[in-house]
């Protein structure tokens, strides 16, 4: 409770004035709300200031036609949100007689409103003890109590609701609410949080250990891939074989040896019976080094593995299904190959075997 009262007083005193701030009605927190899920506070305003204008009412802004709505929305974008705007307010009126539901699980159920808007609605205008987290409360949270789960994972997510849920004061669920929001959206910011003036920073593990900018943790929403090249630098009485890579993969252009990319990491003796194998050598028998150098490149969206083989052929194979270059060992380096080719040639350089 400490906490939250803290944050309420200092809510009480700073907090923005903000013309939805003014109302208690549903029908305004819920506006405001999809607004700002689009923009930020300044543009939004000015979007809220005209539809609270032009549709006083939920009832008004049912009774619009569709394309009226889509004009005063025009500038927000992703113009789903209006029409389900526009449809929700529909089902107010039909549905409720015009009266907002009262309850966070049924203002759930309405088109658009997600569990977060429904829940400040819901403890906004209502009072219903719910405790409300977006952006700003992740980021408040996870700093104050020093909390390094990931935001944007699943576990993250239920660890952040229940410690919200914990400190929430029920009583005043629509201070609280509006005073952690605020606090994250004004002191505690992304960047540069202003922790000299923080009324939280005693409390605040990450101010006293110095991780201010390191919470919140994210997982991160880009994955990289991992792929497996084998790549074959065959040898044949002073020549080697090169392709030039084209298409919209990576090192387009760049010349690489012959390559059979595996789903998974392979050793020889299945890389020998992959069809791409058959068709670089065709009947030819090559000799191979079977321990091949593995190198690990890493690319913004991918890790590369990449082993290399070196294979020695007694004749050609078939020129039919051999489309490489064949290139003299001694002008391999006035090619432009991958830093991860070049790097293995320099080893075998380095080492005297090339
Ligand atoms: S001390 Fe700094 S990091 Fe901690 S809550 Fe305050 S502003 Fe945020």
């Amino acid at each position: 409770m400490l906490v939250s009262k803290i944050l309420e007083k200092w809510y009480l005193e700073n907090r923005r004035d903000l013309p939805w701030r003014r109302s208690d009605s549903p029908y305004h927190i819920w506006l405001s709300e999809i607004i700002l899920q689009q923009t930020r506070v300044a543009q939004g305003t000015d979007y809220y200031n005209r539809f609270v204008e032009r549709f006083p009412t939920v009832t008004d802004l049912a009774n619009a036609p569709m394309d009226e709505v889509l004009k005063l929305w025009q500038g927000l974008g992703y113009y789903t949100r209006a029409r389900n705007l526009h449809e929700t307010a529909r089902k107010v009126v039909n549905d409720h007689g015009g009266i907002f539901p009262r309850k966070h699980e049924e203002l759930a159920k309405l088109k658009g409103v997600g569990t977060y808007t429904a829940a400040a609605i819901a403890s906004i205008a209502f009072g219903e003890p719910v405790a409300l987290v977006d952006g700003n409360v992740y980021r408040v949270l996870s700093r104050l109590y020093g909390i390094h789960d990931p935001i944007d994972s699943p576990y993250g997510k239920r660890v952040f609701k229940e410690k919200a849920e914990e400190i929430l004061n029920r009583e005043r669920p629509d201070i609280h609410n509006q005073a952690l929001m605020e606090f994250g959206a004004l002191i505690c910011l992304p960047r540069n949080p202003d922790c000299r003036h923080c009324v939280l920073s005693h409390l605040c593990k990450a101010n006293c250990e110095g991780k201010t900018n390191v919470l919140p943790v994210k997982e991160g929403k880009v994955k990289t891939k991992a792929r497996f090249f084998n790549y074959l630098f065959i040898r044949h009485k002073g020549y080697t074989y090169l392709n030039k890579r084209l298409g919209n993969d990576i090192w387009n252009s760049l010349y690489e040896f012959p390559l059979i990319e595996s789903e998974t990491p392979v050793d020889y003796e299945t890389l020998t019976s992959m069809p791409a194998w058959k068709v670089i050598f065709g009947k030819t028998q090559p000799e191979a080094d079977f321990h091949p150098r593995t190198y690990r490149h890493q690319l913004t969206h991918q890790t590369l593995h990449c082993s290399f083989y070196q294979i020695r052929i007694n004749r050609e194979p078939d020129r039919g299904a051999f489309r490489y270059q064949q290139i003299p060992l001694e002008g391999l380096a006035e090619y432009a190959v991958p830093r991860v080719i070049d790097k293995y040639l320099a080893d075998l350089h380095q080492e005297g075997i090339l």
